[in-house]
């Protein structure tokens, strides 16, 4: 398998980012080469998935390594399984960076991914049946904040609320008039496509005053959070929930921040309730990615994620775009489409067609049916992890209005700004 007029490549380059690559090529040269246009497509495209970065080469190493094998259901030092005294020192690594980072008092690091974390952060709060003050799913909650189709909305009563209708901002009134009228046992806040800061002690307020925990889902902004360039949930939040791969560039999986009151019903909901044995390979390179969040450098890049969004929101404005609340705060942006003829759907693939990775997205009250959506979503992590500034996010922008208008020869601008930034170290 090769992507399109581009033949397989062999270079120095792709070893590097994918060392087992040559020993798959001899055992298995099927999935070689479907790993080696995987990579071929993130170098030679633009990633603006709000919800992808570029995982270090580190964190890549010790995903791949030998962890992978052992068994390790429980915690460090009461395993259900024999053998695990090594792996234990890579949770409790895990365990007390995660804490340093985030200057919380406990940590799990064994959810499997954000739905997983959220589904135990809800198993240690909450029984069927309760009641739960979420964002609602056409504003921007994630499918766990009651989506029928999920355990969440199954299982739980989910009541949404939304967005001012004038400013795009949560509604913080309509947000306390709902709690008091549902008297909700958990408030989650924190969504998948709002572009702006959540007030995290205005939440509280509300949460202390009606006696429900507040559950901070920060799938998104945790790497944000890390590096500074976001408003820390943790001192608000009994509960937060997390990704360690979106903004922080770790390994896919989950993350659960608590305070030490509620560490054993956060533990006793991972394992043994809702998970069996941790993927330690996985706890390992979270242990990584926690050491790489804490360093200056990443420090810059969480602040350079911010402002080659905000370049990016303008610069998409100016192309007579309409940014969901008139612009972005973090690394993410949802900007409506129909003001150039266009709905979500067709606007992903016209920018795909010019080698520009976006995602399809909805808007608050968005008449169009969700498998088109009015905008677009975007995200600055990938391309901030390849080294662009803000002279490239206002160059995107560009290329993104071209595209969306039917304009030739965007794709070769695309290879050329793609060619000059490859997202891997050692790539060419
Ligand atoms: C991404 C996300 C999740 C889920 O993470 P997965 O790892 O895909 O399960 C949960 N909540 C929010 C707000 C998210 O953005």
């Amino acid at each position: 398998m090769t992507v399109a007029g581009t033949p397989p490549s062999t270079s120095a380059a792709d070893r590097a980012a994918s060392p087992g690559l040559e020993l798959l090529d001899r055992v298995d040269p099927r999935l070689a080469d479907i790993v080696r246009a995987e990579e071929e497509r993130q170098r030679t495209r633009l990633q603006l998935l709000a919800g992808e970065s570029f995982t270090s080469p580190a964190v890549l190493a010790v995903l791949g390594s030998v962890l992978t094998d052992k068994y390790a259901e429980g915690y460090p030092g009461a395993r259900y399984h024999a053998g695990c005294e090594i792996v234990d020192l890579a949770e409790q690594l895990a365990v007390e960076r995660a804490t340093a980072l985030f200057g919380a008092e406990h940590a799990n690091v064994q959810p499997y991914s954000g739905s997983s974390a959220n589904l135990a952060a809800y198993a240690a709060l909450l029984v069927p049946g309760d009641t739960v003050l979420a964002m609602g799913l056409p504003e921007g909650g994630h499918l766990t904040h009651g989506s029928r189709a999920n355990f969440s909305g199954r299982w739980f009563d989910f009541v949404g609320y939304g967005v001012h209708p004038r400013t795009g901002l949560v509604d913080m009134d309509r947000v306390r008039e709902l709690a008091l009228a549902h008297r909700p046992k958990a408030i989650v806040c924190g969504a998948i496509s709002y572009p702006r800061h959540i007030d995290y002690a205005a939440f509280r307020e509300i949460a202390d005053e009606v006696g429900a925990y507040l559950v901070v889902d920060a799938a998104h902004t945790l790497g944000l959070v890390a590096g500074g360039a976001a408003p820390d949930p943790v001192p608000y939040a009994d509960v937060v929930t997390g990704t360690t791969h979106k903004l922080l560039r770790g390994p896919r999986g989950g993350l659960i921040l608590c305070g030490a009151q509620l560490a054993r019903r956060i533990d006793r909901a991972v394992f043994p309730f809702s998970q069996g044995g941790p993927h330690m390979n996985v706890v390992a390179a979270k242990a990584v990615a926690f050491a790489e969040a804490a360093t200056p450098a990443f420090a810059r890049y969480a602040r350079q994620v911010v402002a080659n969004a905000r370049t990016l929101a303008s610069g998409l404005a100016e192309q007579g775009l309409a940014l969901r609340t008139g612009g972005t705060d973090t690394h993410l942006m949802v900007a409506g489409v129909t003001g150039l003829g266009l709905d979500g759907q067709q606007a992903r693939a016209r920018c795909a067609g010019a080698g520009i990775v976006v995602d399809k997205c909805a808007v608050p009250g968005d008449p169009r049916p969700p498998s088109a959506g009015s905008a677009i979503r975007l995200g600055t992590a990938s391309v901030t992890c390849q080294g662009m500034g803000e002279a490239e996010a206002a160059l995107i922008a560009d290329l993104i209005g071209r595209a969306l208008r039917g304009v030739r020869g965007v794709a070769a601008e695309v290879a050329d700004l793609t060619a000059r930034f490859p997202p891997r170290p050692g790539q060419a």
